[in-house]
């Protein structure tokens, strides 16, 4: 099985999102750096604080809207589909289908939740 490029690699957390909206972890810790580079690009957080709380203030969809000078923590972190996908354990199909089925569920669970209540209070 040939590894996938990185744009194959990407698609996948394009359909995703699922790390930075809140459902799989609360917050990204920023250092000088991570903020210096933000604050270059003009992309103004929302607190002073050293973390971005989530959902995070730069997911558009799926998408993230400070990629090029996201937080080193976010360039360098892949869940565990993404590390199958990667190393060719799983293949492409499959690894889409594994995060359409977990978006799909959080999807269902979200519509479960009362009117007021988001994924990151429930
Ligand atoms: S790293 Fe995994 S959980 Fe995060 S967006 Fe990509 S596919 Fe989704
Ligand atoms: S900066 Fe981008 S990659 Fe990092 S948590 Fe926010 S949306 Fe996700």
């Amino acid at each position: 099985m040939s590894e996938p490029s990185l744009s194959d690699l990407s698609g996948l957390c394009l359909a995703c999102g699922l790390c930075c909206s809140g459902t799989v972890f609360t917050h990204v810790t920023l250092d000088a750096d991570d903020k210096a580079k933000l604050q270059h690009a003009g992309k103004e957080l929302t607190n002073d604080a050293d973390r971005i709380n989530f959902p995070c203030q730069f997911l558009c969809g799926s998408t993230c809207s400070a990629y090029k000078e996201r937080p080193k923590t976010c360039a360098e972190y892949r869940c565990e589909t993404l590390i199958a996908a990667q190393s060719g354990k799983i293949g492409l199909d499959d690894a889409h289908q594994k995060i359409a089925s977990v978006v799909a569920l959080n999807d269902k669970f979200i519509r479960t939740l009362p009117e007021g209540i988001d994924v990151t209070t429930a």
